[in-house]
Protein backbone atom coordinates (compact mmCIF):
# COMPACT_ATOMS: atom_id res chain seq x y z
CA UNK A 1 0.00 0.00 0.00
CA UNK A 2 1.22 3.59 -0.68
CA UNK A 3 2.51 6.05 1.81
CA UNK A 4 -1.49 8.39 2.90
CA UNK A 5 -1.44 12.05 1.80
CA UNK A 6 -3.67 14.18 3.76
CA UNK A 7 -3.83 17.43 1.53
CA UNK A 8 -6.14 20.22 2.97
CA UNK A 9 -7.51 22.56 -0.27
CA UNK A 10 -8.29 26.25 1.42
CA UNK A 11 -10.00 27.33 -1.93
CA UNK A 12 -10.82 31.06 -1.60
CA UNK A 13 -10.08 31.41 1.83
CA UNK A 14 -7.93 32.65 4.38
CA UNK A 15 -6.33 35.83 5.65
CA UNK A 16 -2.80 36.24 7.13
CA UNK A 17 -4.92 36.02 10.58
CA UNK A 18 -5.25 32.13 9.78
CA UNK A 19 -1.23 31.82 9.04
CA UNK A 20 -1.36 30.17 13.01
CA UNK A 21 -3.91 27.63 11.29
CA UNK A 22 -1.60 26.19 9.38
CA UNK A 23 1.28 26.87 11.48
CA UNK A 24 -1.42 24.41 14.03
CA UNK A 25 -1.99 21.90 11.21
CA UNK A 26 2.16 22.08 10.50
CA UNK A 27 3.14 20.98 13.98
CA UNK A 28 -0.01 17.73 14.09
CA UNK A 29 1.72 17.04 10.30
CA UNK A 30 4.86 16.74 12.25
CA UNK A 31 3.73 13.92 14.56
CA UNK A 32 3.10 12.26 11.70
CA UNK A 33 5.43 11.28 9.66
CA UNK A 34 4.67 7.72 8.15
CA UNK A 35 2.33 10.26 6.13
CA UNK A 36 2.48 13.15 4.05
CA UNK A 37 0.75 16.32 4.80
CA UNK A 38 0.01 19.46 2.69
CA UNK A 39 -2.12 22.62 2.73
CA UNK A 40 -2.89 24.68 -0.56
CA UNK A 41 -3.72 28.16 0.70
CA UNK A 42 -4.81 30.99 -1.40
CA UNK A 43 -1.82 32.10 -3.91
CA UNK A 44 -1.87 35.18 -1.51
CA UNK A 45 -0.51 33.29 1.84
CA UNK A 46 2.02 30.64 -0.04
CA UNK A 47 5.42 32.79 0.50
CA UNK A 48 4.41 33.51 4.17
CA UNK A 49 2.93 30.09 4.99
CA UNK A 50 6.43 28.46 3.42
CA UNK A 51 8.36 31.37 5.15
CA UNK A 52 6.58 30.34 8.85
CA UNK A 53 6.25 26.42 8.24
CA UNK A 54 10.06 25.19 6.66
CA UNK A 55 9.59 22.11 6.82
CA UNK A 56 5.50 21.51 6.18
CA UNK A 57 4.51 21.47 2.67
CA UNK A 58 2.67 24.51 1.01
CA UNK A 59 1.05 23.84 -2.42
CA UNK A 60 -0.93 26.06 -4.70
CA UNK A 61 -4.48 25.61 -5.78
CA UNK A 62 -3.86 26.38 -9.77
CA UNK A 63 -1.56 27.97 -11.86
CA UNK A 64 -0.58 28.99 -15.74
CA UNK A 65 0.63 26.49 -18.26
CA UNK A 66 3.19 28.87 -19.65
CA UNK A 67 6.43 29.91 -17.26
CA UNK A 68 5.82 33.71 -18.05
CA UNK A 69 3.81 36.05 -20.83
CA UNK A 70 1.10 37.69 -20.99
CA UNK A 71 -1.13 36.18 -18.93
CA UNK A 72 -3.03 39.20 -17.20
CA UNK A 73 -3.85 37.99 -13.36
CA UNK A 74 -2.38 34.34 -13.86
CA UNK A 75 0.91 32.78 -12.28
CA UNK A 76 3.33 30.00 -13.54
CA UNK A 77 4.43 27.13 -11.78
CA UNK A 78 7.99 28.84 -11.79
CA UNK A 79 6.72 31.57 -9.78
CA UNK A 80 4.52 29.59 -7.23
CA UNK A 81 7.63 27.53 -7.16
CA UNK A 82 9.82 30.67 -6.01
CA UNK A 83 7.53 31.72 -3.60
CA UNK A 84 7.89 28.06 -1.53
CA UNK A 85 5.15 25.88 -2.95
CA UNK A 86 6.07 22.70 -3.64
CA UNK A 87 3.46 21.09 -5.22
CA UNK A 88 -0.06 22.40 -7.14
CA UNK A 89 -3.59 21.11 -7.21
CA UNK A 90 -4.79 21.25 -10.80
CA UNK A 91 -8.10 20.84 -12.84
CA UNK A 92 -10.10 21.12 -9.44
CA UNK A 93 -13.89 20.85 -10.91
CA UNK A 94 -14.60 24.40 -9.21
CA UNK A 95 -11.91 25.48 -11.83
CA UNK A 96 -13.44 23.73 -14.70
CA UNK A 97 -16.76 25.01 -14.45
CA UNK A 98 -15.43 28.93 -13.67
CA UNK A 99 -12.77 28.66 -15.29
CA UNK A 100 -13.57 26.28 -18.23
CA UNK A 101 -10.61 24.61 -17.54
CA UNK A 102 -10.42 21.88 -20.32
CA UNK A 103 -8.68 18.35 -20.24
CA UNK A 104 -5.98 19.99 -22.53
CA UNK A 105 -5.19 22.67 -19.97
CA UNK A 106 -5.35 20.57 -17.08
CA UNK A 107 -2.43 18.16 -19.15
CA UNK A 108 -0.37 21.42 -20.14
CA UNK A 109 -0.58 22.76 -16.71
CA UNK A 110 0.96 19.20 -15.00
CA UNK A 111 3.71 19.42 -17.45
CA UNK A 112 4.30 22.89 -17.04
CA UNK A 113 4.42 21.63 -12.95
CA UNK A 114 6.16 18.94 -13.83
CA UNK A 115 9.07 20.83 -15.66
CA UNK A 116 9.47 22.97 -12.38
CA UNK A 117 10.28 20.69 -10.34
CA UNK A 118 7.15 20.40 -8.61
CA UNK A 119 4.24 18.01 -7.25
CA UNK A 120 0.70 17.87 -9.34
CA UNK A 121 -2.69 16.97 -8.11
CA UNK A 122 -4.85 16.43 -11.14
CA UNK A 123 -8.40 16.45 -10.34
CA UNK A 124 -11.24 14.60 -11.91
CA UNK A 125 -14.76 13.80 -11.23
CA UNK A 126 -18.69 13.23 -12.13
CA UNK A 127 -21.48 15.63 -11.77
CA UNK A 128 -24.77 14.10 -9.82
CA UNK A 129 -26.49 13.96 -13.32
CA UNK A 130 -23.79 11.75 -14.65
CA UNK A 131 -23.74 9.36 -11.97
CA UNK A 132 -27.41 9.12 -11.81
CA UNK A 133 -27.17 8.42 -16.04
CA UNK A 134 -24.94 5.64 -15.13
CA UNK A 135 -21.94 7.70 -16.95
CA UNK A 136 -19.92 8.02 -13.87
CA UNK A 137 -16.98 5.67 -14.35
CA UNK A 138 -17.19 6.86 -18.27
CA UNK A 139 -16.78 10.15 -17.65
CA UNK A 140 -14.02 10.02 -15.49
CA UNK A 141 -11.85 7.67 -17.16
CA UNK A 142 -12.48 10.20 -19.65
CA UNK A 143 -11.14 13.16 -17.49
CA UNK A 144 -7.96 11.35 -17.03
CA UNK A 145 -7.28 10.21 -20.47
CA UNK A 146 -7.43 13.78 -22.02
CA UNK A 147 -5.81 15.15 -18.66
CA UNK A 148 -2.86 12.99 -17.88
CA UNK A 149 0.58 13.93 -18.62
CA UNK A 150 2.96 12.30 -21.41
CA UNK A 151 5.68 11.30 -18.75
CA UNK A 152 3.49 10.45 -15.42
CA UNK A 153 5.67 9.26 -12.42
CA UNK A 154 4.32 8.71 -8.92
CA UNK A 155 7.23 10.88 -7.91
CA UNK A 156 5.26 14.05 -8.72
CA UNK A 157 1.90 12.89 -9.70
CA UNK A 158 -1.02 12.57 -7.31
CA UNK A 159 -4.57 12.20 -8.63
CA UNK A 160 -7.63 13.15 -6.85
CA UNK A 161 -11.16 11.57 -7.76
CA UNK A 162 -13.89 14.23 -6.21
CA UNK A 163 -17.41 13.81 -7.25
CA UNK A 164 -18.87 17.17 -7.99
CA UNK A 165 -21.87 16.27 -6.44
CA UNK A 166 -20.26 15.46 -2.92
CA UNK A 167 -18.37 18.92 -2.53
CA UNK A 168 -19.14 21.12 0.19
CA UNK A 169 -22.17 18.97 0.54
CA UNK A 170 -21.81 16.81 3.40
CA UNK A 171 -22.84 13.97 1.14
CA UNK A 172 -20.42 10.94 0.53
CA UNK A 173 -20.81 8.42 -1.79
CA UNK A 174 -21.34 4.49 -1.07
CA UNK A 175 -18.09 2.94 0.20
CA UNK A 176 -18.53 0.53 -2.85
CA UNK A 177 -19.57 3.42 -5.03
CA UNK A 178 -15.91 4.39 -3.94
CA UNK A 179 -14.22 1.41 -4.08
CA UNK A 180 -15.55 0.45 -7.82
CA UNK A 181 -14.19 4.07 -8.95
CA UNK A 182 -10.70 3.68 -7.45
CA UNK A 183 -10.63 0.57 -8.93
CA UNK A 184 -11.21 2.10 -12.46
CA UNK A 185 -9.11 4.91 -11.85
CA UNK A 186 -6.42 2.57 -10.58
CA UNK A 187 -6.81 0.50 -13.86
CA UNK A 188 -7.30 3.45 -16.57
CA UNK A 189 -3.90 4.92 -15.68
CA UNK A 190 -2.10 1.85 -15.67
CA UNK A 191 -3.02 1.66 -19.21
CA UNK A 192 -2.39 5.21 -19.39
CA UNK A 193 1.33 4.89 -17.79
CA UNK A 194 1.93 0.94 -18.00
CA UNK A 195 4.47 0.40 -15.06
CA UNK A 196 4.63 2.34 -11.99
CA UNK A 197 1.02 3.17 -11.86
CA UNK A 198 0.42 1.00 -8.44
CA UNK A 199 2.26 3.84 -6.76
CA UNK A 200 0.47 6.78 -8.48
CA UNK A 201 -1.74 7.87 -4.79
CA UNK A 202 -5.16 8.37 -5.81
CA UNK A 203 -7.19 10.87 -3.23
CA UNK A 204 -10.59 10.78 -2.20
CA UNK A 205 -12.29 14.14 -2.22
CA UNK A 206 -15.82 15.66 -1.23
CA UNK A 207 -16.90 16.37 1.75
CA UNK A 208 -14.55 14.27 3.86
CA UNK A 209 -14.83 15.34 8.31
CA UNK A 210 -13.41 13.79 10.71
CA UNK A 211 -16.29 11.42 10.96
CA UNK A 212 -16.22 9.51 7.83
CA UNK A 213 -12.44 9.72 6.77
CA UNK A 214 -11.93 6.40 8.65
CA UNK A 215 -13.74 4.31 6.84
CA UNK A 216 -13.11 6.25 3.18
CA UNK A 217 -9.51 5.75 3.75
CA UNK A 218 -9.72 2.21 4.62
CA UNK A 219 -11.37 1.55 0.90
CA UNK A 220 -8.94 0.03 -1.37
CA UNK A 221 -6.90 2.11 -3.77
CA UNK A 222 -7.85 5.35 -1.37
CA UNK A 223 -4.22 6.73 -0.69
CA UNK A 224 -5.13 9.70 1.15
CA UNK A 225 -7.44 12.66 0.98
CA UNK A 226 -7.87 16.13 -0.79
CA UNK A 227 -10.05 18.04 2.35
CA UNK A 228 -12.12 21.60 1.64
CA UNK A 229 -13.97 22.83 4.34
CA UNK A 230 -12.46 20.84 7.20
CA UNK A 231 -9.21 21.84 6.15
CA UNK A 232 -9.34 25.05 7.51
CA UNK A 233 -8.45 25.12 11.45
CA UNK A 234 -6.31 22.32 13.30
CA UNK A 235 -9.68 21.33 15.27
CA UNK A 236 -11.30 19.89 12.06
CA UNK A 237 -8.60 18.96 10.19
CA UNK A 238 -6.42 16.92 12.95
CA UNK A 239 -8.69 14.00 13.46
CA UNK A 240 -8.51 13.30 9.39
CA UNK A 241 -4.75 13.41 9.64
CA UNK A 242 -5.02 10.97 12.56
CA UNK A 243 -7.24 8.74 10.52
CA UNK A 244 -5.02 8.17 8.10
P1 LIG B 1 -15.15 19.81 0.77
O1 LIG B 1 -14.23 18.96 1.62
O2 LIG B 1 -15.43 21.15 1.36
O3 LIG B 1 -16.35 19.05 0.33
O4 LIG B 1 -14.32 20.13 -0.56
C1 LIG B 1 -13.69 19.09 -1.25
C2 LIG B 1 -12.82 19.68 -2.29
O5 LIG B 1 -13.30 20.21 -3.28
C3 LIG B 1 -11.37 19.63 -2.08
O6 LIG B 1 -10.68 19.98 -3.22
Amino acid sequence: TNRKYIVGNWKMNGMQAQLSDIAAIAEIAEQHGEIDVAICPPVTLIAAAATKCPQFAIGAQDCHQSSSGAHTGCVSAEMIREAGALLSILGHSERRADQYETDADVKAKAEAVKAAGLGAIICVGETEEERDDGRAVEVVCGQLEGSFPDEADADWLTIAYEPVWAIGTGRVPETSDVKEMHEAIRNKIGKLMGDGAEKVRILYGGSMNGGNAAELLSVPNVDGGLVGGSSLTADKFGPIIDAA
